[in-house]
């Protein structure tokens, strides 16, 4: 417990440090960044018609540039599994709207593989163990890590028991998410369970700015906020602050 505080207090330092989620560490580039997108192509390159993919999915919105993408390539199974996500109605939503989207998808002529869909459980006690001693973390912080790894770890478990070739997640796609923390963590489950791991970084090659258009064109809910409770928390009290900055003006 001790330590996690610690952790968590070394990102209070970061986020004082570098003022704006904008200028967090993650997202400074360094000369010897890894080029994820780079890596994708070059596997792209070589993948015959037949591979399988397990895809972690956050939500509807963040998936949908990933599918329209990663469709012509693989035979995909979306895996919904988010315990991070509060309350169960916004849960429920969220995983409506996922399988909206699917069904869409497979209805549209000639535009890749038809896409399956696994709900996994709505476990939010899972969550809650591992943000235990992390409820402070800023967003991008270490709670945010260990909530990938909750999810991407139950990815790769299910992807190795159901034999697919590869397995990974829409989470990159996000420009508040370490894509870079994501792949090293999907890289040393892939080590771990011995299922290949893909790299991404789905906001390259206007990913980002893709699903904003297919979100607009399906109607699809965006959620305000990136799912757990302190993220939540943290929203409506940066709105509150807005609120009271702008009377104040
Ligand atoms: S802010 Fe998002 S990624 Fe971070 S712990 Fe909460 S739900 Fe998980």
């Amino acid at each position: 417990m001790k330590s996690k505080r610690k952790k968590c207090q070394k990102w209070h330092f970061f986020v004082t440090l570098y003022g704006t989620n904008k200028m967090m560490p993650q997202n400074v580039k360094t000369s010897n960044a890894r080029n994820y997108q780079r890596e994708l192509d070059k596997i792209l390159e070589q993948v015959t018609m037949t591979q399988r993919l397990f895809l972690h999915s956050c939500c509807a919105p963040c998936s949908s540039y990933v599918l329209e993408y990663l469709r012509r390539y693989f035979e995909i199974t979306v895996f919904y599994y988010n315990p991070n996500i509060s309350a169960d109605e916004e849960y429920q939503k969220r995983v409506a709207e996922q399988k909206r989207l699917i069904e869409a998808y497979n209805k549209l002529p000639d535009s890749g593989y038809p896409i399956a869909v696994m709900e996994g459980d709505y476990e939010p006690k899972a969550f809650y163990a591992i943000a235990k001693g992390l409820e402070q973390c800023p967003e991008g912080g270490e709670r945010c890590f260990a909530c990938y790894e909750l999810r991407l770890r139950k990815t790769a478990e299910l992807a190795r028991q159901l034999e697919y070739d590869y397995f990974t997640t829409t989470l990159t796609i996000s420009p508040l998410k370490n894509a870079a923390k994501l792949n090293e963590i999907g890289e040393r489950l892939s080590e771990e369970y011995q299922i290949a791991w893909l790299p991404s970084d789905f906001k390259k090659k206007n990913g980002y700015k893709r699903s904003i258009e297919l979100s607009a064109e399906y109607g699809l809910y965006r959620q305000n906020y990136c799912g757990c409770v302190y993220s939540r928390e943290q929203r409506t009290s940066n709105q509150k602050e807005q609120g009271q900055i702008r009377r104040e003006l």
